[in-house]
This record gives C-alpha cells, structure tokens and sequence, in this order.
C-alpha cells in the first residue's frame, strides 16, 4: 500500500537514534501513524515536515507485511508561522488537536473534519477568537459534523415546536426578553424539551444560548470572529457543549487533555 496525500502533523516522537515517528491527520484518511526511519537526518525527504503543526503532502507506504506504516518523504505546504509565534494561541491550538486525535477520526468522516481543523487554524491565525470561545466552537462544531447534529427546533419529547427560533439569525450580545425565556436541552435525548414536557435532566438554556448554538451548526470558522457571548450564555454552552461530547462521544476534558469516559 502506498499513498499520497495532504495532511497535518498533530504530534511527533523519537525512538532510537535517528528514527521518527509521526501521528498525522491525513485529509482523507483521518488518524495514522506513521515511521520515519533515519527521519531526524534527512533533511532532504523531510524538509521542515517532521515537526507538530506542519500542514504537508505526505508520501506514505507500508512494510513488507503491511504491519506498520513509513513515511517516505514530505513537502512543507505551511507551518503557520503566525500561530508559532503566539503562545495563547498555540495553546488553543493544541487543545483542538488533542480532540481531533481524541476522537479518533477515521476515514469516515474525515475530509469535513480536515477542512474545518484548516479553517480554524487558518482564522486563528489571522485575527483574534476568544480563548475561552475556541476550544467551544471547535468542539461543538467538529462534533455536529460527524454526524451529531442537535435537533434545535421540535421538542424531543413530544414533537412540537420548542420555541420561536429566529432561523439561523446571528445571536445578540445583550438578550432582548425574548431571548431570554429558559428552555432546557436533553443531552441524552439530543435537542431540546419544550416548557410544557420539561426534563429535570435537562439543561436550561435561554433561547439566546439555544440560537447561539443554532449559529454555531451553520457556521464556518471565518464567522467565529464575529461572535459575542454574555458570560451567562457561554457557561450554559459550555455545559452543554461538554456534557454532549461526554455522553455521544465518551470523551472528557481533564487536566490539559481528554479522557475516555
Ligand atoms: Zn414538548
């Protein structure tokens, strides 16, 4: 087996003298590792591609018995010098590639979650995201598009409308009273329980958090920018972005990484 391909380094690691290997988020492929053997010496198969957060073309085969993959050779498309030379945001950074290899992206999948992991790091480089918004956005956003999308607009209870949602208009800033009337969101059930059903289970949202996280499903990270939270919206968010990802994908943030739940 031998392929081609454009993908992103996520982490790197030395065994023995001059061999590397490399843990990349191949476009259509999603998580490999592979070896680079002699790796940390030619710097002529691997010009500036075995280091973490590398976006490169990767040419990759396998052994003999196909046990084990080899990197072969690599060209450097972009190494984000922008992120580099910013250490919050290389924080940020870092704790979106902990998720993707959390998540263990596999071929399905894949191409979407590349293309927003780009687009992130693409925004984050070029203008400025909230820290405590990213890890968020990316979270949430990453989790809609493997296939777990929220149902934001009947009630998962009895079918009904839950709420008079404004259909994908960016949230407010401040709530209007509207806005700011409680819902509450099933994380088990995944989407929200009307006033009348209600869930004791369930996590209260005022409809303006409810729009935000509509918005954060039609986004695109170029939009993130934009977005303004009150401090209340963002911790109900944050709560339920968390629990969603703790129940649907077993995955918990803890002490600077994720664990399997
Ligand atoms: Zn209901």
């Amino acid at each position: 087996m031998e392929f081609t391909e454009k993908a992103l380094v996520l982490k790197v690691g030395r065994f023995r003298e001059t061999d590397i290997w490399v843990r990349l988020f191949c476009a259509g492929r999603g998580l490999i590792t592979a070896f680079a053997f002699g790796g940390s010496r030619s710097t002529r198969r691997f010009c500036g591609c075995l280091d973490q957060l590398v976006l490169g073309t990767f040419r990759v085969g396998s052994n003999r018995r196909g046990s084990y993959m080899i990197l072969e050779e690599g060209t450097l498309l972009n190494a984000f010098p922008g992120l580099r030379a910013d250490s919050r945001k290389l924080g940020l950074v870092a704790h979106c590639l902990k998720f993707v290899e959390a998540v263990q992206i596999g071929q399905q999948g894949a191409r979407p979650a590349f293309e927003l992991l780009l687009e992130t790091l693409d925004t984050l480089e070029g203008s400025e995201v909230g820290a405590e918004m990213l890890p968020l956005l990316f979270k949430a956003k990453l989790t809609f598009e493997q296939g777990l999308k929220p149902d934001l607009t009947l009630c998962v209870c009895c079918g009904r409308m839950a709420w008079q949602h404004a259909g994908g208009a960016p949230p407010a800033v401040a709530e209007s009273p509207a806005a700011a009337q409680t819902l509450a969101f099933s994380v088990e059930r995944g989407g929200l329980v009307c006033a009348a059903c209600g869930d004791p289970q369930a996590e209260p949202m005022s409809a303006g958090a409810v729009r935000a996280l509509e918005w954060i499903g039609q986004s695109r990270p170029a939009d993130w920018p934009r977005l303004m939270l009150d401090p209340v919206m963002r911790r109900q968010l944050g709560r339920v972005v968390d629990r969603f990802v703790a129940y649907h994908l077993g995955l918990q943030w803890e002490y600077g990484m994720y664990r399997k739940i």
